[in-house]
């Protein structure tokens, strides 16, 4: 995979998607930084993969700046930009207020944007990067009752493919992966939402979410990764601005 060395940064890195990112990409020899907002489980994560953690949110530019300046101090230049950490609330549309509008698109898009801008500069220095994103099958098409989260994920992959042209000729690939209803932390809570809502069993309710995808199952953590590692890798060279459904065909 030709990821020895590289310092890979993976935002949300404490669970779920980025979890398993951060012991695939340190399988391969990366040197992993996560960012999260909870320095705990960011500190189990990493341990055992000689990791480094910090704390930042995402949200907050200054935060994101500080938190790479203490990881180039101890893994060197970004090479590998991850940007997955992401929330997704949800609630009929006439509820939302602007407040979570924004809280939306705050974490699911301009964390994005502050992951990769910080970044830049570095892999322009070597001439070599990759920024990565989890979007999501939201980024897509549209779901009920979470509007802000599919406005977000859609503007990451406008942001992917707007930065995709600029960054061409650069030696820097940007792509976003896609996926369909993933078993993490956050279905957990999407399945919550739904059984609180309506009184279905968290049996049905996972049905329910994984009724979506024609392969009839959910997503596993380990596949979101394995994208992120190709999409990493020299092999994905010329892989630039995409979005890649990981859906069992849903899209
Ligand atoms: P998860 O386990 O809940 O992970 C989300 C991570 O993001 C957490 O570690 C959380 O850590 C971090 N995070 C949230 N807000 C943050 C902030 N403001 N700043 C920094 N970190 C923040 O859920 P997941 O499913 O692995 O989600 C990973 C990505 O996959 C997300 O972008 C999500 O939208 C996308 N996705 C998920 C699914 C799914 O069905 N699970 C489907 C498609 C796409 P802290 O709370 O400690 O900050």
């Amino acid at each position: 995979m030709s990821l020895k060395g590289k310092h890979a940064v993976i935002t949300g890195g404490g669970s779920g998607v980025g979890a398993a990112m951060a012991a695939a990409f340190a399988a391969q020899g990366a040197k992993v930084t996560v960012l999260g907002r909870r320095l705990e489980p960011l500190q189990e994560v990493a341990a055992p993969l000689g990791g480094f953690a910090a704390s930042s949110d995402v949200t907050n530019r200054a935060s994101v700046e500080a938190a790479l300046d203490a990881a180039r101090d101890v893994n060197g230049p970004v090479q590998v930009a991850v940007a997955n950490a992401g929330a997704a609330p949800s609630k009929p549309f006439a509820k939302m207020s602007s407040a979570d509008f924004s809280a939306a698109l705050g974490v699911n898009l301009e964390g994005v944007f502050n992951l990769w801008q910080s970044a830049l500069a570095d892999m322009q220095g070597q001439g070599w990067g990759r920024m990565i994103a989890v979007a999501s099958t939201a980024g897509l098409k549209g779901y009920p009752y979470v509007a802000g989260y599919c406005a977000a994920k859609h503007g990451v992959v406008g942001l992917t493919r707007a930065l995709a042209q600029e960054l061409a000729k650069s030696g820097i690939t940007v792509n976003a992966i896609c996926p369909g209803f993933i078993e993490t932390p956050l279905l957990e809570a999407s399945v919550r939402t739904i059984t609180a809502k309506t009184g279905m069993s968290r049996e049905d309710a996972v049905k329910r979410l994984s009724a979506g995808n024609p392969q009839g199952r959910l997503i596993q953590p380990q596949e979101v990764a394995d994208t992120a590692l190709w999409l990493a890798s020299d092999a994905a060279g010329s892989v630039n601005g995409s979005a890649l459904p990981l859906s069992g065909g849903e899209i």
